[in-house]
């Protein structure tokens, strides 16, 4: 029997959902794998342009696996964390070489892909393929965490939220879409909107009367005057150049050199910038490193 959480948020799911275009029908598994990794540490907003982009201009993982890491680099933009953009690259040339260019539909093989971790495996077999799977992120493991044990946050383990699921697959997948949604949406962590909650007459921390987490929210780092950002700066110059870039022009992003030179350092590092010289630096992208 599905649980009332799966049943309720599914029904609110169907009414409610957001639409986004990975989730329309006839979406391939590449371009739904491409949109959870996007996903992972970057709002729907500024996922939306550059997934569009991507699946237009590499439809399937073979037509990525064939142009340099860089070009895949430069197509990531702005949307941070841009390892994963080589990863993707790597992920793609892996199907093509592992799999015929099929992204493929059983658990172990996904895991062994360069970067697909556990939620991004069982998050593409259960919405490209209509598996049934538990797909755990922070969203689900905030409404499980609530609705079940009334507290703000804990490990929740994937042997607890299969049990939640339908076991039809098709029912498993929406209820797993929709607890997704839920906790995006509804359940946010830090301002739940429990009066229109499909669940909330079930839901222990409601009825524990909202109870504070045991630990104060962790500030979220500031962006402003990180590594990250002197790295997001440099690849902003590096990507915008349709030639190697020499040093005096990087040194221009930021005025603190050592800070200046670890970030560069630690992208060189990343496999994200090459060093073609000493003063001079472009992104792996072989058609420039000629
Ligand atoms: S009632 Fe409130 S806390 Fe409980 S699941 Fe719904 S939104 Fe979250």
């Amino acid at each position: 029997m599905p649980s009332f959480l799966a049943e309720q948020t599914s029904i609110w799911y169907q009414e409610n959902a957001r639409d986004l275009p990975w989730r329309h029908e006839g979406v391939s598994a590449w371009a739904i794998l491409i949109s959870e990794v996007m996903l992972q540490q970057t709002p729907v907003s500024r996922v939306l342009p550059i997934w569009q982009e991507w699946i237009e201009r590499w439809p399937s993982p073979a037509d990525l696996a064939a142009e340099p890491a860089g070009v895949a680099i430069r197509a990531w933009g702005r949307l941070g964390y841009p390892r994963r953009a080589m990863r993707l690259h790597e992920c793609a040339a892996a199907i093509a070489e592992r799999h015929g260019g099929e992204v493929p539909d059983e658990l172990d093989k996904l895991l062994a892909l360069p970067g697909i971790g556990d939620y991004t495996a069982r998050a593409v077999l259960t919405f490209a393929y209509g598996q049934r799977h538990p797909v755990v992120d922070t969203n689900v493991r905030r409404v499980v965490a609530r609705v079940r044990h009334g507290v703000e946050d804990r490990a929740i383990a994937l042997a607890e939220v299969a049990e939640l699921l339908p076991l039809e697959r098709p029912k498993a997948a929406l209820a797993s879409a929709a607890l997704m949604e839920l906790g995006a949406v509804v359940c946010t962590a830090r301002g739940p909107r429990c009066g229109v909650c499909p669940v909330a007459a079930e839901c222990k921390w409601k009825q524990l009367g909202s109870p504070a987490p045991e630990k104060p929210y962790r500030r979220p780092q500031s962006y402003a005057g990180t590594d990250r950002q002197v790295r997001g700066l440099l690849l902003a110059v590096l990507r915008e150049s349709s030639e190697p870039v020499p040093r005096h022009r990087l040194d221009l992003v930021w005025p603190d050199k050592v800070q200046l030179q670890r970030a560069l350092g630690s992208l060189i590092a990343d496999g994200l910038v090459k060093a073609q010289s000493p003063d001079v630096f472009l992104l792996p992208d072989s058609t420039l490193a000629q």
